[in-house]
């Protein structure tokens, strides 16, 4: 990680309350220390500048690599993914009544839960054990 990355963390933690900023998965339950994304990749000129920064799982920095967005499954049309930074979590995905589930309510909240793969059968095996042990979804 870059000084400059490394010193933003700390801040970027808090400002995500300690969760991805994508499927929420908190890094005191899942126990892998979340990552620094960049919003915009930086291949497409994002900066390491705090506005462009956020926290994010492994799993969603992977799924996400240079995308900036996706097709809504709803309707094809390339939609821009959800933005963690200026955009809100409840606006745009809700969890389904047994909390395992993202499920996206707008066209950015479902281009995202498409392109980043966040209901994957890993991703839901874990949120079930989550679940159990009264840990998810998170407030
Ligand atoms: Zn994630």
């Amino acid at each position: 990680m870059k000084p400059a990355i490394r010193k933003l963390r700390p801040t970027l933690a808090v400002a995500a309350n300690h969760r991805c900023g994508y499927c929420q998965t908190q890094e005191v339950v899942s126990g892998i220390p979340l990552t620094v994304e960049h919003l915009l990749p930086r291949a497409q000129g994002g900066k390491d500048e705090e506005e462009n920064l956020w926290l994010s799982c492994r799993l969603c920095n992977e799924a996400k690599s240079g995308q900036t967005q996706a097709p809504d499954p709803q309707t094809g049309q390339i939609v821009p993914l959800f933005n963690p930074r200026t955009q809100q979590w409840s606006v745009h995905f809700a969890w389904s009544e047994d909390g395992t589930i993202i499920l996206g309510l707008t066209p950015h909240g479902r281009a995202t839960v498409y392109a980043l793969d966040l209901n994957s059968e890993f991703r839901v095996r874990s949120r079930v054990l989550w679940v159990e042990i009264g840990k998810h979804p998170p407030d």
